[in-house]
Formats: C-alpha cells, structure tokens, sequence
C-alpha cells in the first residue's frame, strides 16, 4: 500500500492532514505519553509502514518519542525488537501487513490501550470531542454519529473523510492507509 516514502519530520503534518481518527489518536497518545502498549505499536507501527516510512526512520520516530521515558538501552532491548520484527527482520521474518478496518474495528482494547477503532471504541462523548477537533462541523458530526448508532463504523468514518476533505469518497473506506492515501490524492493531486 506504500505509495510513496516518508520520513520522520513529515509525520507531525502528516497525522494533522490525513490520517485517519484511529490513527491520529495513537500518534497524539504517543507524544502525551511517550508510550504506547503493545497493541497501539503494533496498529500504528504497520500503519506507519504502510505510508512509507522505512525501517531506519521508524526506529529514528520511535526511539525519540520512547527514549523521554525510558533509556536507550532499554528502548534497543525491549522495543526495537518488535519494530523490526514488525519489517520482517527477526523472527520469522513474515512481511507484516497494516491491519485493515475490519480487523481493527474487531480488536478489544483493554484499560491504557488506545489502539481500535474510535467509532467502535470510544464514548460518545470522546467521540465527538475527537471529531470538533478534527475539523469536523457539528451538523456533520450528527451524521456520523447516526452511522456510530447504527454501528456502521466504516461509513462513520466515510463520512468524517468527506467532511474533513469537503469532497466526496465514493469507495468508502475500509483500511487505514487507504484513508491516508485517498486524502494524499486529493491535497496532493
Ligand atoms: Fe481507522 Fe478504519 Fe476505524 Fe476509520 S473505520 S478510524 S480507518 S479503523
């Protein structure tokens, strides 16, 4: 899915212009925290290599963001292993792919996760909260919040993209890193 490389200082602006809310939550949550358990790293790790970012850059992003807690010894230890792993360089060097929404929206967050899908897994009112600050407008968010209702996460999410990019997305989404290449498209025609 990789169209195109990216490297680390991109990701700051990337994350604000297209990023989807599943992964924008996971990128705010790093920089909060300066962590993020296992299934977060995991979400966002192969989100992040499916836009491009190679496996140098993203032990670079992520050691700058994890090394404010924790030393750097421990951070080659304990977590550059699953980065790498996540590239298909340890282990059984299985050529990890970005989870689709499906198997996000199925995945069951437990206390102190963020990864999963804020349609699915959020309040209503982190919800709603999340989508004024993503620029969405209040009569917009109404709409997305009956698709919430309905429990039609994908179109929920459909319908933030076309209201953040004030233009239609007729496929509907359906994966992450093609919400982050369709909104590409359309500010980088
Ligand atoms: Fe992420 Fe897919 Fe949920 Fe959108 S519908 S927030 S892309 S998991």
């Amino acid at each position: 899915k990789g169209f195109a490389e990216i490297s680390v200082k991109d990701i700051n602006e990337l994350a604000r212009s297209s990023f989807p809310l599943c992964m924008r939550h996971l990128f705010e949550k790093l920089k909060e925290d300066h962590h993020l358990k296992h299934g977060g790293r995991m979400q966002l790790g192969l989100f992040l290599k499916g836009v491009g970012l190679k496996l140098d850059d993203a032990l670079m992003f992520w050691k700058a963001e994890f090394s404010q807690k924790v030393s750097a010894e421990r951070f080659d230890k304990e977590y550059a292993y699953g980065i790498r792993h996540n590239y298909g360089r340890e282990g059984k060097r299985t050529d990890y792919t970005p989870y689709s929404c499906q198997k996000i929206i199925l995945s069951t967050p437990g206390v102190g996760d963020h990864h999963g899908c804020p349609y699915r897994h959020f309040s209503d009112e982190n919800l709603r909260a999340a989508l004024s600050k993503m620029g969405v407008n209040s009569r917009a968010v109404e709409d997305v919040m009956d698709k919430v209702r309905n429990r039609h996460y994908q179109l929920a999410c459909t319908l933030t993209f076309e209201a953040v990019h004030a233009s239609s997305c007729d496929s509907g989404i359906n994966h992450p890193n093609q919400y982050f290449s369709d909104s590409q498209k359309l500010l980088q025609p």
